[in-house]
């Protein structure tokens, strides 16, 4: 029997030469979610001036101890003139501070009386004043490229008066399904049938990693069928997945027509579960080339090899480095368990205590047990020929991320 192969050595050949999608101009409003494709400087100081961080009374360090004329108001969005010396001014937070003025009392702390303002002493230079480009400075760079638009980076680009930015297009994929036995939710069900779960799921998961689904369809039973899906799939697509029918030795169209359009590449990968895996390349348009990947059938195969192949395949699709790797914690295990010659990714819960991360798996691990994917915070990472007891540490790979 052949070895296994390495997960590693898998994800290494899959993202071998992957070409980023196009850029695109995008309005902001609709760039959520997206990745830039270009480095973008900032154009303004943020703040654009010297501001108040209370609601109280301006003035300069050198006049604290005293009692001040109040000889201006200034609330935000309006100008300051100069502090006349020996004054302070009413000011609120985010009003401009008046040139003259270096510090800010926060109200709580001041008594008027008979117009005068009585400062406590001691107020340090600075106090209470949001300094001028103290968050971007003109020229900094705001967001490098490959940065994911999540709700900070847009308010930052809001920040800045933008309101356009390229981003890479979103990779198109096309999701097939292979069996005659996995029918489409919404038909009869006849004995032996199944429905088709992989599909919901994934098209779930491919979304959330950043991908436009072009074309969801099953495969047909037939080699010229397979043939022309695979092939007109591949002519809009920037990825065709499919899923079942990847055993070595098992008799599909799939592999076939694969292997005779463009190339085939069947791992078996030392992991549970998940062991057979297809990658390829098809002809896609105008010369280029499009990848394959195919994944087992088990839908919990599907999940697990979503999260390991599928995100940061479309990471280096968008040219993202945040998708490239799932984030990994740091746990104590809570169950038992042995491995054999595979590495076995469990589906387990995190429970975030004052001790650290208690991992609890899900009492059914088998690979059609898609119950187990549920509540699965993460999969725990248990290498191959090892044993692992309650409270033994173990590392698992955090899921509730996009
Ligand atoms: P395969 O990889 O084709 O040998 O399929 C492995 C198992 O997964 C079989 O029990 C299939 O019936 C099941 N399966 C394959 N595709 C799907 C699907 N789209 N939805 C649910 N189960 C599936
Ligand atoms: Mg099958």
């Amino acid at each position: 029997m052949a070895e296994l192969q390495s997960v590693e050595a898998a994800l290494a050949a899959l993202l071998r030469d992957v070409a980023t999608t196009p850029p695109e101009p995008l309005p902001c409003d609709e760039a959520a979610g997206r990745v830039l494709a270009e480095a973008i400087e900032a154009r303004l100081d943020v703040p654009a001036f010297d501001n108040s961080a209370m609601d109280g009374y301006a003035l300069h360090h050198r006049d604290a101890g005293k009692r001040l004329a109040v000889s201006q108001r200034i609330a935000a969005g309006s100008p300051a003139t100069p502090l006349a010396p020996g004054t302070c001014a009413r000011i609120f937070t985010g009003g401009e501070i008046p040139p003259g003025a270096d510090c800010v009392v926060m109200q709580e702390r001041v008594e008027v009386e008979a117009d005068l303002a009585a400062i406590p002493p001691d107020i340090p230079a600075g106090d209470n004043v949001r300094r001028r480009g103290r968050d971007v400075a003109s020229g900094d760079l705001l967001l490098p490229a490959g940065e994911r638009l999540e709700a900070a980076a847009l308010g930052h680009l809001a920040g800045q008066g933008i309101t356009e930015v390229v981003v890479r297009r979103r990779p198109r994929v096309a999701l097939l399904s292979t069996g005659d036995e996995i029918v489409d939710p919404g038909q009869p069900l006849a004995a032996g049938q199944i429905y088709n779960s992989n599909r919901a799921m994934l098209r779930r998961l491919l979304e959330r990693f950043g991908a436009e689904l072009t074309r969801v369809a099953s495969i047909p039973d037939d080699p010229v069928g397979t043939g022309e899906t695979l092939r007109a799939a591949a002519l809009e697509a920037d990825l065709v997945i499919s899923t079942g029918g990847v055993s070595v030795g098992e008799e599909d169209h799939v592999k076939a027509a694969l292997a005779s359009l463009g190339q085939l590449d069947l791992w078996r990968l030392a992991i549970r579960p998940g062991k057979p895996l297809a990658l390829g390349r098809l002809p896609g348009r105008e010369g280029r080339e499009v990848r394959f990947v195919g994944l087992p059938g088990n839908p919990v195969s599907c999940f697990v090899g979503a999260w390991l192949f599928l995100r940061p395949l479309l990471g280096a699709l968008q040219g993202c480095p945040a998708l490239a790797h799932l984030p990994c914690l740091p746990a104590r295990a809570e169950f038992s368990t042995r491995t054999g010659p595979r590495r076995h990714y469990m589906r387990v819960g995190l429970e975030f205590g004052r001790d650290g991360i208690v991992a609890r798996a899900f009492r059914d691990q088998n690979s059609g047990v898609l119950s187990s994917c549920i509540s699965a915070d993460a999969l725990a990472v248990i290498p191959a020929e090892s044993r692992v007891e309650p409270g033994d540490p173990v590392d698992c790979l955090w899921l509730r991320v996009d």
